[in-house]
Parts: C-alpha cells; structure tokens; sequence
C-alpha cells in the first residue's frame, strides 16, 4: 500500500509578527543574530590583478564563520566569483565576455569556488551545500516556497548553503545579475534576521567619496527616504571583477528592511571582516522595519519583475489606498504575458506604480474582462476565478 507523506504547508514556518532587529540594544549586532545571510562580493575572493583565489582572505572568513556557527548561529553564504574565477581557468582574462563566454566561465568557476568554501570549512566539520538559484526560482511563487524549503532543510541539519546565481543557464533578460538583491532575496525567504554585504566600500555616503571630499559617511540608516535612494547613483564599486555598485546595495536594503531583517554594508577586503565587524569596523547598518510585512507581502513587494502591468482609474486607485481589493471594472488597460497567480505592477494613468498584487486571472482573460462589473465576469468568460481581479490580501501598496 503506498504511504501518505504529511506535507507541512510551506507558509506556516517563522512567520514573523514584528520585526527581528538585531540593533535595538545590542552593542555587537551579530551576536544577537540567529540567522545571517553574508554576501560575499567577487572583488574580495578573486585577487583583480591574477585572477585567481585569494586564500588567505577565504581562509579567515571561514574562520569567522566557524566561530559564529559555534556560537549557534545559522550562516547562509551568497557567493559571487565563478565568473572572475573561471575567466582565468579558461584563459579568458582581459577581454569583454560574450554571454555565452560568461556562461562557461560560471560553469568553469562554480566548482572551483564551491570546492574553495568545502575545503575550508571541513577543517572546522562544517558541512557546505552548494544551491544555485536563477530568477525563475524566485520570483514564481511555487519555485519559491520549494527553494525555501530546501534551504530551511539544510539550515535544520547544520549545513552552510552557498548560494549564487545559476549563471551558466541564466540569460541576461532573466538574470538578477548581481548578488546583493539576490542576498536579500534569500535572507527574506529564510526569515534571516541580518544580512551582511561584504563590499570593497565602506558603506553608504551622501555623495560618491572618490569623487567627493564633502562625502558623508552615514553609519545607521533607519528610512529608506528617496533622499537616500538617490545616493546609490550608479556608480559601480569595482567594474574590473563584480557586478554590484551601491545602487543595488540600496535595491537590497529595501527588501530586506521591508522583511524585517537588518542590513549591513561594510569593506570586507581586509583578513577576517566578521571579526573585525565584531570588532568596530567603520559600516553602515540599514534598520530593519519594527512592523515587517507578512511573508506573502513581503514576496510580492520584493519581486524584481512582475509579470504583466494592469492601468487603473482614479476611482480604483482610491479604493486601493483605503485597502480596497481591486475589481475588474476599475482596471483601464493590461500588459504584458502573466498567468493566474503571477505577480503584476498596478500604475494609475499617470504612470505611478500604486500596488503590486497577485491576480486571479490570466492575462487573455483579464483583457476580455477589464471594466465590467463582478457579475459580468462569469457571463463572458464562462466562469469565474474570482469576484475581484486582486484580493487585497495579495496585494502591497508601493506608495
Ligand atoms: N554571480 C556572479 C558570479 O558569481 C557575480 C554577480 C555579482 O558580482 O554580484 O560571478
């Protein structure tokens, strides 16, 4: 006879009702933390100059991260470097990369850099487990929940994930690109409470400090005020070997402060950067919110692109902000190719993004439908998903 396997229901493990901040009253941060996800950038694993690994700086992180999980700490690393790693493996160094060299060179640079991390943190009997997620894996809500699970799993059996993007199969339409949002993305799945992006900057300025001596470091960020989003710019930190500038450290800072999980962004170049966090380092610190979203909201917000785009009037967009679902008839035009159940973009007429929501139709239907009332719905399509295009439970204001 075949076993029945009990399924727990993805949603219900640490749904967290206020925030996790791990900056309130601790004077070390990341002793307070339970679950930390570090971002670990290509420019301080790859050594610019030869291309190759810098082992002495690995070394010492593992160390630092030895130390944190003896302590009872989760770590979750998010890897960049396959590609500076295996441009030198492949004998591609110095040249402009195709998308389809940068693909090999992932692929050639992958194993060495999860064997890097294996090598090192065997000496201290921990466990790494390599995942490599692509977009897909986290902007579908389903591949999500499955991905999360997988991670949580691994976190329940004391193993390190190290996680970076799939990049030898993912193209640059459906490609993050860069690893801080995808850091964030994965502390906001695991419910982390501190995500550390190890840079070669400091933190964040009020203007570029290489290119201004009036720059103004800012060592705690509690309002991700647009002032504040307009310092990232887009410089880019180190063209030569990453791909994150402050511009997607902000990106980051949003989905992450949104979840409830404080973010730090600090210069990692120098041997043992978790102790010398620990220690004082200059940083900033992005606050987390002390009312984070719930989970589902959270997702939604932080999904990089939604499927499709729905216009709506004025009448409906008012209903929104007083937390009204919305409803086929206030929606004045559609976008783009999504499914029940993808995410979509809501803008009123003059091109504002109002809300993101999940919608309970298709995009062939949601065209057939737009502007009627709910009880036309079943007379044109035959049937009816839903009384309301969006459910106000699966729907975020972005304003
Ligand atoms: N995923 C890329 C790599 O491993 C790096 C992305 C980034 O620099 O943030 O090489």
């Amino acid at each position: 006879m075949a076993t029945l396997k009990l399924i727990i229901p993805p949603e219900t493990f640490r749904l967290k009702p206020v925030s996790n901040s791990v900056l309130n009253s601790a004077s070390n941060p990341l002793l307070e933390t339970q679950r930390l996800v570090v971002k670990i950038g290509s420019a301080l694993l790859v050594d610019p100059d030869t291309g190759t690994l810098r082992t002495g700086w690995l070394e010492s992180i593992c160390a630092d991260i030895s130390g944190l999980k003896a302590k009872g700490i989760e770590v979750i690393i998010v890897s960049s470097g396959s590609i500076a790693l295996g441009r030198k493996r492949l004998g591609l160094t110095g040249q402009r990369l195709s998308l389809a060299q940068k693909q090999a060179c992932a692929a050639a640079g992958q194993s060495q850099l999860t064997h890097a991390y294996e090598r090192e943190l065997e000496k201290y009997k921990i466990i790494t487990a390599q995942a490599l997620l692509t977009l897909n894996d986290t902007e579908s809500r389903r591949r999500w929940l499955n991905a999360r699970l997988t991670l949580q799993t691994l976190l329940e059996l004391s193993a390190v994930p190290i996680i970076n993007e799939n990049d030898t199969v993912a193209t640059d339409e459906i490609r993050y690109g860069d690893n801080d949002r995808l850091a964030a993305r994965t502390a906001q799945m695991l419910g982390a409470d501190t995500l550390i992006l190890l840079s070669d900057i400091d933190g964040l300025y009020t203007s570029d400090p290489r290119l201004s001596e009036a720059a103004k470091h800012l060592p705690l960020i509690t309002d991700l005020t647009p002032e504040i989003l307009a310092m990232g710019g887009s410089a880019n930190a180190n063209a030569q070997v990453g791909t994150g500038g402050m511009a997607t450290k902000l990106l980051a800072a949003k989905i992450a402060v949104d979840a409830g999980c404080d973010m730090c962004v600090m210069d990692g170049t120098q041997n043992h950067p978790l102790k010398r966090l620990q220690n004082g380092a200059k940083k900033s610190w992005f606050k987390a919110k002390e009312n984070p979203l719930n989970a589902r909201r959270q997702w939604i917000k932080g999904s990089l692109k939604p499927k499709g785009k729905l216009q709506i009037d004025a009448g409906a967009a008012k209903a929104l902000a007083n937390g009204k679902s919305l409803l086929a008839a206030g929606v004045t035009a559609t976008q783009g190719q999504y499914f029940k159940g993808d995410a979509v973009s809501i803008y009123n007429v003059d091109g504002t993004e109002l809300a993101r929501g999940l919608i309970a139709y298709s995009a062939y239907e949601t065209h057939a439908i737009l502007g009627l009332k709910s009880a036309e719905i079943a007379r044109v399509l035959g049937y009816e998903n839903s009384a309301v295009i969006i459910h106000r439970d699966n729907m975020v204001l972005m304003t």
